[in-house]
Order: structure tokens, then C-alpha cells, then sequence
């Protein structure tokens, strides 16, 4: 049973093994790192997922994604038995009583405060905590709260990962432009994207200043419509280009043919579709493994092909029906063949410019000799 957690300040400094259970930057990690450091421990960062090094005071673990928590409760098992464990991370906070089941230690719900603020130099930045949207698809509401947190003080990264900016005060994301564009960054990842609902052509003036590198948007669901054709459009009228416009499109939750539907609207009204396939909150199995609603017409044939057709752009050639009709593939003229045309092309231009260059050189070499004589 969940009870409330004490979270301890160390009253000395050791060494501490930080292990994410998840594949790539874990920004929570690298905050926990730089507040222990600041109090005068050493850390070591685990280049293994499931499994820890004995040696170390202090076993601290996070995991991003729910699929990764199998691999956090190995690793927790190999610690020596002596050893202080500390775990935490939005997966954890999403299956809190799942990991301590299987791990006897409680993890930290949400974010933890002892290191949630710590300055310092981190590849990420968080502007705001929270969204009061509640999506039922969603984990955010659960570990971040409903209620938007800003951090005014909040140290500029390239990559910003709110939940929810548009959901912050005007006064607070004018904060947050003017500090990101300050820092100068040639590339800016505002990776939570723009709610449809909210985005006005206030928000395009606004961030239009920064170089971003996508306006992200989301058609989650159909009741969206409107907003999202709104805001694809807006930002169209805005000079923004197509490919700058990924539309994240969420499949399984409504019947086949409305998230095709949607899919297709983006195209329409001019944003590229990335298709997000609907897993349970408390997915478990590997990150690639399919899952189908039982509840609508989805086979496990539609929740490969369907991502697989928007993702490898064989949209841009042929029609949904026809690609499903051929077996989910296509049969027209492959872009290697077209290729291969490319390169004969080009192996022939660079004959005919050799050829014309030792003629040239030719021509030189007699016209020095000519001058030189
Ligand atoms: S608006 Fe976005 S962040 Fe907020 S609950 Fe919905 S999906 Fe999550």
C-alpha cells in the first residue's frame, strides 16, 4: 500500500549509481545528479539498463515509459541488500504500486522536489509542470497535476518539454520566448507542441521568433475538427511549409475508418501526419509489440500497416485503398529504380565533363605551349 513518502535529505555525501531504465536523455536523472553532486557525492551514471555494479551508497532509478519498467525492477534486484534505493520518474509514478509489489521500495509520485528546481546546465528545460485538459489517453494529468506550475526561473535547453505551454499565462510564455531566444540556440524543440484548441495568430507572432524546428500539433480525436483544421490552416497562412507542420494523429481509439479520416484531413489541410498508435497506460510489454482495441473494428494487420503507410510516405504515391488492396505495399515504380536513373544520369554528366575537361586541358596545354614558343 502507497503511504506518504519521506523523502530524506542525505546527511553525508557517498556514492551514488544513477541507472534509467529507459533508452536516451533522462532529464529527471541528470537534475537528481547535479542536486547530489552540490551536496558533495560522486555519482556514476549506469551504462546498463537492468542490471547495477555493487560498490555504490546511494541506487537511484528512473524509467520514462511503462514498457521499460520490467528492466527497472531487475536492475532494483541486483542491488546489494545494504544499499539505500531510491526510484522515481513518470513511469514509476504511473504504476507506483506495480514497482513496489516487485521491488519492496515506494517510488517517488511525480515530480520530486528535492531536485525538480536544481540549477544547472541540462540538455532539456521544463518552462511549466501540468495541463488541465485531461485527456483520458494521457498520463500527464496523473503525475503532473492538472494546474499549470510555471517556472519562471526555469534555465534555457534546446529541447523545452512542458506539458502543455499554451496552458501557461500570456505573461509566462512571453517569458519563455524572450528567455529562449536570449540564449541563442541555433534549433529549438518545442517538443509538447501547440493545443489546436488554443493556438491564435498571437502564438504564431510570439514563437515565430524563436527557430523552431517543427510547430507540433495533435488530432487526437475527431470531436478536434475544427480547432485542428484551424490551426493547420492558420499556419499555413503563416508561410510555415508543410513538412514543418507534423500533425501527431492517435490510432486504435476511434473505428479504423475515422482515424484514417483524420489522417488524411491533415494531409488535406496542409500538415504531415505521424500516427500514434493507442497503447494502455499500463502497457508493459515491449515498446514494439501491437495492441488492439478490442472494442473497434482494428486487426493487428491495420495497427502495423496503418503507421507504416504515413511514416514511410508512401502516401505522397498512392491512395490508402490502393496500397491495402496490393497487400499493404507498392507496386508502382520504387524509388531505388528512380534512383537508379538518377545515378545513370549522373555517371554520364560526369563522362561528357571529364571528356569536355581533358579536351579543354588539351586545348590549354597547346595554347601554353603555343604561347611559350
Ligand atoms: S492536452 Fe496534451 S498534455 Fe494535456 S492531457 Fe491532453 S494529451 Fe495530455
Amino acid at each position: 500500500m502507497l503511504t506518504k513518502l519521506e523523502l530524506p535529505i542525505p546527511a553525508r555525501a557517498g556514492r551514488v549509481l544513477l541507472t534509467s531504465s529507459s533508452p536516451g536523455y533522462n532529464l529527471g536523472l541528470d537534475k537528481l545528479g547535479t542536486w547530489l553532486r552540490s551536496l558533495g557525492w560522486a555519482t556514476s551514471v549506469n551504462p546498463l539498463r537492468n542490471v547495477v555494479s555493487p560498490g555504490f551508497d546511494l541506487y537511484a532509478f528512473s524509467a520514462v515509459f511503462t514498457w521499460d519498467l520490467p528492466a527497472l525492477v531487475e536492475a532494483v534486484q541486483t542491488v546489494p541488500n545494504d544499499r539505500e534505493v531510491w526510484i522515481g520518474g513518470p513511469a514509476p509514478s504511473a504504476m507506483p504500486s506495480w514497482v513496489q509489489e516487485r521491488t519492496g521500495i515506494q517510488p517517488v509520485l511525480g515530480p520530486d522536489p528535492r531536485f525538480e528546481r536544481q540549477p544547472g546546465s541540462y540538455k532539456w528545460c521544463r518552462t511549466t509542470r501540468g495541463c488541465p485538459v485531461g485527456c483520458y489517453f494521457c498520463i500527464v494529468p496523473k503525475i503532473d497535476g492538472k494546474s499549470v506550475l510555471e517556472y519562471d526561473d526555469f534555465e534555457p535547453a534546446p529541447v523545452v518539454v512542458d506539458d502543455n505551454l499554451l496552458r501557461s499565462s500570456w505573461r509566462h510564455q512571453k517569458l519563455v520566448v524572450d528567455k529562449l531566444a536570449g540564449a541563442g540556440f541555433p534549433s529549438i524543440d518545442l517538443n509538447s507542441g501547440f493545443e489546436a484548441r488554443r493556438l491564435e495568430q498571437k502564438h504564431v507572432d510570439l514563437y515565430g521568433r524563436l527557430p523552431l524546428k517543427a510547430w507540433r500539433v495533435a488530432f487526437d480525436e475527431r470531436k478536434e475538427t475544427d480547432h485542428v483544421r484551424s490551426a493547420i490552416q492558420l499556419l499555413r497562412a503563416n508561410g510555415i511549409p508543410s513538412k514543418q507542420i507534423p500533425c501527431y494523429v492517435l490510432a486504435g481509439n476511434e473505428p479504423f475508418a475515422d482515424c484514417l479520416w483524420r489522417a488524411q484531413k491533415v494531409l488535406e489541410w496542409g500538415g504531415e501526419p505521424r500516427i500514434q498508435m493507442l497503447k494502455p497506460l499500463n502497457w508493459l510489454r515491449p515498446r514494439k509489440d501491437i495492441w488492439v482495441n478490442p472494442r473497434l473494428d482494428w486487426t493487428t494487420e491495420l495497427a502495423v500497416n496503418f503507421p507504416r503507410y504515413w511514416y514511410s510516405y508512401a502516401w505522397r504515391r498512392v491512395e490508402w485503398e490502393d496500397w491495402a488492396r496490393a497487400g499493404f505495399r507498392y507496386d508502382g515504380v520504387m524509388t531505388t529504380e528512380g534512383l537508379g536513373r538518377l545515378r545513370a544520369t549522373r555517371t554520364s554528366a560526369i563522362a561528357r565533363w571529364a571528356a569536355s575537361s581533358a579536351a579543354d586541358f588539351a586545348t590549354s596545354e597547346s595554347d601554353s605551349e603555343t604561347s611559350v614558343a
